[in-house]
Parts: C-alpha cells; structure tokens; sequence
C-alpha cells in the first residue's frame, strides 16, 4: 500500500510531534528512526522520516534530506512534507533554506510555502513575524540558543538569508478570507517570482484553512501545525483515525535520563505515589560497579507488582557535582549507555510498555533495542503520544513513550500507565 504523506523531520523528538498531529488529524502514521533499508511495514497514509539534520553542515543536511526524499517517493508519497521547529531554529548557513531549496529543486516544484506556526503551542506567525507565546521570537530566550540564536523575528527576512530563492509573504488578510483567498495570493507571488511563502497563521482554524489550499502542492515546510489542515485533501478527518494502536499487554517501566525541570517533578510524584522507584549514581557507575546488574536484579523483585521507574534524573546541583568530578560529555555519554542497556534488560524480562524520559536518552534506547518503525498511537499529553514498534532481540512488539525533557504533566509516568 502506498502513503499519501512523506514527511521529513530535521529532528527526533519533532518527529514525533509531528506524527502525533498526523494522527490526530486522521491518519494512520509510522515514524522511522532514520531511513530504513527496507519497505515501509504496516498499512500507513503517512510516514515520518527522523533525521538529525538541524544543526549539521547544510550539505550534509540536504545529502540526508534528499535520501530520505527517495525512499518517501519509493513508499509512493504524494506530497512531501519538510518539519523543522516551530521556532524556526536556523542559521544564516541553513538548514532552513538549504534542505528546502534542495527538495524544491529535486521535486521539480518552483513553489513552497513555510509556517512555523503551532497555535496548540503558543507559536503564532503574524505579517511574518514569529510569535512564541506573548512575545516576538527574539525575546523569547531563543535569542540566546547555544547553536541556533534567533535574533531577528521577521521570517521573511530570516528564510531570505537562507535561499536564493524569492521569498513571499501571505498574510493574515489574506487567509482571513480563506482558502480560495490563499490559493488566488500563490498565484500572485508565483507571477511576480516569489517561490516560498511564509503563511501567517494565528489559531488552529488558519490552519485548517490553509490546508485545502496546499492539495497537490508536491512540497510543503513547516513545523508540526500544518499538519492539522492536511489529512481532509484525502478525505481523512479525526473520526478516521484509528483509535490507536493496541497498547501491548505486558510489564511496565519508566527510564529516566533527562534531568529537565519537568522530569524531576514527574520522578518525585511517581516515588510519591508509593511505586518502586530506583535512583542510579552516576559516581558508582564511573568507579566501575555493575550498576546495570544490580538495577536488574532489583527490577526483577518488583515488575511482577506494576510499574517500577529507574532515573539517574537529578537536580541541577546533583548534576554539576556529577559534571564536575567526571566532565558533563563522559558523564551523559555513561548514563546514556547505562540506561540503554538496562532498557535492553527490562524487555528482555518481559517489559512491554516503557516510557523513556529525555531525548538524548530516547535516542541511546531506541537504537539499543534496534527499533526502526514505529506506529504512533494515543496521545499521553501534548507532544508525546505511546508508540509501537517492533524489538528484534525479544522478537515481538514493546509499546514505548518517548519523552522530550520538558513534556508532560507531574503525573505523567502513573497517568500514562493507566
Ligand atoms: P532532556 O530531554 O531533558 O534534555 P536528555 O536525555 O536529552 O534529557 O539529556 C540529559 C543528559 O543528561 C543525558 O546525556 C544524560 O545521560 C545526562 N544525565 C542524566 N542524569 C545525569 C546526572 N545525574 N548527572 C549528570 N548527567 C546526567
């Protein structure tokens, strides 16, 4: 069967996001971790490439880009969807405009458009400006990104630094009278030689006006909340999703590596709640105790009883301390494999749902257990739906919630089990 949507993701935890507004907006979606080696498993309408191009040299951000382009167009999609991040996180070197720039060229299209709105999100674009939350994109904190500050919050601007190619402007008037509207401004901009288009959008329903008018556009760009207005083109509403895939019955863990404000608040109120919870000691780990061992060993004594959590989640001060007596790389590079490895353990004892809190950390799991399609399923909060996909050392199906530092409710981890 052949997919409608390709979507290529510049990040792992963006991906996600937008598969889960895929699914949400009705269709059935897989994400690859990568670009697999093989045909795409499973009936899909969409699928989600997640590559980690965001911050690379653009040429190699569009070498990967373009690959994973072929393999969408093997899969038989009929509209490529490029997502970067709905603060437009860039540089005047790219990737933005490179990746775009390629794909437009490789797809033979001389028009795009490109909105980083996510209303859901408090991200909001207005006569071209970004909006994060109450305040334009530069003082939002963005302008102090370590590797993408966000200095200048006109997109026009920003996408024209980018690409050599003319960029346009539709705006909110425009998309205030809808549809028709928009598709009447695309034929403007394309007289008068613009080929990308930011697109105000300020809620949810801009964006579900947008949608009808990018049918058979070959490419659109974009954060995750263009995704909203486009499964309807194929006939695809809410009612038609799927109700999600079947959680697998099983074993439940939590592992924790992120140390983000949001997970230790999640950590405490699941020790809270009574469940069995254990911390791991980055110093152990570093003086060389079979720290994995003991943390299987003491799973083994609980799992039989309901969700266990393990986390080396700490507060910042705890953090530093680790950072300092053993350098912040080797001491993430350590947890990272040590929490790999007792995921690995926990499957293997007969865990089937397991939730990863952190996106380093997802990201040291996933390959761990060599996951490389997952189907996305019901949504625990905003951005983090459970997924399932296919373990090659159990040979069977785990579900899995990969969760980005800062998501979620405190009740995450109990709620998500429920
Ligand atoms: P987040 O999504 O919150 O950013 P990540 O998993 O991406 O979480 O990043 C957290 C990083 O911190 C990982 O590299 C992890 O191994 C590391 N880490 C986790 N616990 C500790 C700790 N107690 N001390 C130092 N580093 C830690």
């Amino acid at each position: 069967m052949s997919i409608k949507l390709g979507c290529i993701a510049d990040d792992f935890t963006g991906a996600t996001d937008l598969a889960n507004n895929l699914v949400r907006a009705g269709m059935r979606t897989v994400q690859t971790i990568g670009i697999p080696g093989e045909p795409l498993r499973g009936a899909a309408d969409a699928a989600v490439v997640a590559l980690k191009t965001r911050t690379l040299p653009a040429a190699e951000a569009v070498a990967q880009s373009l690959a994973a382009l072929e393999w969408l167009r093997a899969q038989g999609a009929e509209q490529i969807y490029f997502k970067y991040c709905s603060t437009f996180d860039s540089t005047p070197a790219g990737n933005i405009g490179p990746v775009a720039d390629a794909l437009m060229t490789r797809l033979d299209t001389d028009f795009t458009i490109a909105t980083p709105a996510f209303p859901d999100n408090k991200r909001t674009v207005f006569k071209g400006y970004l909006f994060a939350g109450d305040v334009l994109l530069n003082e939002s904190g963005m302008q102090h990104h370590p590797l993408t500050p966000m200095t200048d919050p006109n997109l026009v601007r920003v996408l024209s630094a980018q690409t050599t190619r003319r960029v346009g402007l539709i705006d909110h008037a425009v998309v205030a009278r809808g549809s028709q509207a928009i598709r009447a401004r695309i034929q403007e901009l394309k007289a008068q030689g613009v080929e990308i288009a930011i697109v105000d959008a300020v809620s949810n329903d801009d964006l579900l006006v947008l949608g009808p008018a990018l049918a058979g556009m070959p490419l659109v760009t974009g954060g995750s909340g263009v995704a909203i207005g486009l499964p309807r083109n194929w006939g695809m509403t809410s009612a038609s999703a799927q109700a999600g895939q079947p959680r697998m019955p099983g074993m439940q863990a939590v592992v924790a590596g992120s140390c983000s404000a949001a997970t230790n608040g999640q950590v405490a109120a699941f020790i809270e709640s009574g469940r069995p919870a254990l911390a791991l000691d980055p110093l152990r780990l570093a003086a060389g105790e079979d720290v994995v061992a003991q943390a299987l060993a003491w799973a083994d004594a609980h799992l039989g009883d309901g969700p266990v959590l393990i986390y080396s989640t700490a507060q910042p001060e705890q953090v530093r301390q680790a950072q300092g007596e053993l350098g912040a790389a080797r001491a993430g590079a350590m947890i990272e494999d040590a929490i790999a490895r007792i995921a690995t353990g926990l499957v293997e004892r007969g865990v089937r749902q397991l939730i990863v809190a952190g996106g380093e950390t997802s990201g040291a799991v996933v390959q761990a257990l060599g996951l490389e399609q997952i189907a996305i399923g019901e949504q625990i909060d905003p951005g983090v739906p459970w997924c399932r996909g296919h373990a090659p050392a159990v040979h069977d199906d785990i579900s899995i919630a990969l969760k980005s530092g800062n998501f979620g409710a405190r009740d995450f981890f109990l709620k998500a089990f429920d």
